[in-house]
């Protein structure tokens, strides 16, 4: 029997055997498992997986993509693969960078040194055994090119700032399939472009990050049923915009599912929870959280707890996860924008979202640091992140109608900016950045992509395309 191959299989088919044979093209047995990101309710279908070892792989696979003409879309995990596939990628050779996840720590210079496929669970507890820790975010198994590339937002967050911002180096393939640094000597304006503006600029093959000297962090979780909400998010967004830096929390309505792995007390409830950490001796912690515990919450687990346990406080689920979610950044949370959202969410509503979460911003993730990249600040006061499960395509749709009604539903509140790394659908990537952070961002994606080689899930274009300037 003959096949015959599209022109596109045809271009694609000559990457195989790269990879030591770890190209994989539709139809071939391994295609449909290499390409499943971790957001399980997404079906990207590329032209080719390529999942690199090394880094001369990543340039092998780059240099012949450019020869076949394809896009090079990079990914580590698939957390954030959403806008990729509403783009659809025919002509594109995602890079899946999961078998790169070597970690190096370097306690006496606290930097830690990983690949560009690993996760924050990788390099977390290595960088624990040395009493230090990273800026990760809520998710263990988050990966780190991804979430540092697009900002990043931890537990650590109002005292430290945003995770770009303590990135030290990054390697990378670029569209002309060289192995290039940047940091705070060489390549300078690529380095500022990576902290913040996302996978634009090549395939991220490893990164350097400051760690910081954090054993311990006062942390855990207050709980209440649901019929509490309206008091505990009233008195959470009076305290928020005063609380100091040290403390960095999350209020979330969660309607749990009746599923086993649960714990008990929790399992198939609807709860308000309110989590975070605090930097600092027991007693400003217990000062800084005691409004919030006046209010008799039903469980109290916040205590003196070891750094490295902050990768789970949030209890984010691990593995592929069929999720749909929306997002927005909020300048002020009052009375109005409150009602809103318990209307939305709260005990009355029949909204399908599993969780609705507010983020405190504020303290260091307003005041742009020295020396800062792409990404200086979020200037909001709320990043609001509504999400559910979507096991069936039914259950998608209700929870996107769902998700984009939060976020439609506050938009008198909202700063007209997007976090997106907290964007999982198409945004208008402009929202990201401020106007010369945009335009310079432009202008660095056009000095070192003028071909348009790579697909990032955030596109910053170029200055000039289809013979006119670009917006
Ligand atoms: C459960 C969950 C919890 C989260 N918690 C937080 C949180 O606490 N704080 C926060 O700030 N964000 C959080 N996020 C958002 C997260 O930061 C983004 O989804 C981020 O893009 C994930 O990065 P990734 O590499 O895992 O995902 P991917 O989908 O693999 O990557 C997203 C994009 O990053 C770029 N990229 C990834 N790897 C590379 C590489 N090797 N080279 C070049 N470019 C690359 C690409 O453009 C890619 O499209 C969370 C998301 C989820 C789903």
């Amino acid at each position: 029997m003959t096949i015959s191959l599209t022109p596109t299989a045809r271009r694609a088919a000559s990457l195989a055997g790269l990879c030591d044979g770890a190209v994989h093209l539709p139809g071939d047995a391994a295609y449909d498992a290499a390409r499943l990101p971790w957001n399980a309710a997404l079906d990207q279908r590329p032209a080719a997986v390529a999942l690199p070892r090394t880094v001369s792989d990543v340039q092998a696979v780059v240099r012949a993509a450019a020869a076949a003409g394809l896009r090079v879309a990079p990914q580590s995990t698939g957390h954030n693969a959403g806008p990729l596939v509403g783009r659809g990628l025919d002509d594109v050779v995602l890079v899946r960078t999961e078998r790169m996840r070597g970690v190096t720590i370097d306690p006496t210079r606290r930097i830690a040194r990983v690949e560009g496929g690993a996760l924050w669970i990788d390099a977390t507890e290595p960088a624990a055994d040395h009493r230090l820790a990273a800026l990760h975010g809520s998710s263990p198994d988050v990966g780190i090119a991804g979430y540092s590339l697009g900002g990043g937002i931890g537990w650590y967050a109002r005292k430290l700032g945003l995770a770009s911002n303590s990135l030290t180096a990054v390697e990378l393939v670029t569209a002309d399939g060289e192995h290039v640094r940047a940091d705070a000597t060489q390549n300078v304006e690529l380095f500022w472009a990576l902290r913040g503006g996302g996978g634009n600029f090549g395939v991220v093959t490893a990164l350097e990050f400051r760690l910081y000297p954090i054993e311990t962090a006062y942390a855990g979780m207050l709980i209440w049923d649901r019929d509490q909400a309206e008091r505990v998010l009233r008195r959470w967004a009076d305290w928020a915009p005063e609380a100091p830096d040290a403390v960095t929390t999350s209020f979330r309505f969660l309607n749990l599912p009746p599923l086993p792995t649960i714990p008990e007390p929790l399992r198939g409830r609807s709860l308000v929870v309110i989590d975070g950490a605090v930097l600092g001796c027991d007693a400003e912690a217990r000062s800084i959280l005691g409004l919030l515990r006046g209010l008799g919450p039903e469980i109290d687990t916040f205590d003196r707890v070891p750094a490295r346990s902050l990768t789970r406080l949030h209890m984010d689920p691990e593995g592929p996860t069929p999720g749909v979610s929306d997002s927005t950044l909020i300048g002020e949370l009052g009375d109005a924008a409150i009602d809103t959202i318990l209307e939305q969410a709260g005990p009355g509503s029949t909204s399908s979202l599993l969780s609705t979460e507010l983020r405190q911003l504020g303290g260091a993730l307003g005041r742009a640091p020295e020396g800062h990249g792409a990404l200086a600040t979020i200037d909001a006061a709320y990043a609001v992140f509504g999400v559910a499960i979507a096991a069936t395509p039914e259950m998608a749709m209700q929870g996107q109608l769902d998700a984009h009604s939060l976020t439609r539903s506050l938009e008198p509140w909202s700063t007209g900016r997007s976090y997106l790394n907290f964007a999982e659908n198409e945004v208008d990537a402009r929202t990201g950045y401020t106007e010369s952070a945009w335009l310079q961002l432009k202008g660095i994606r056009s000095a070192y992509d003028p071909d348009d080689r790579f697909l990032a899930n955030h596109r910053v274009p170029r200055l000039f395309e289809n013979g006119a300037v670009t917006a």
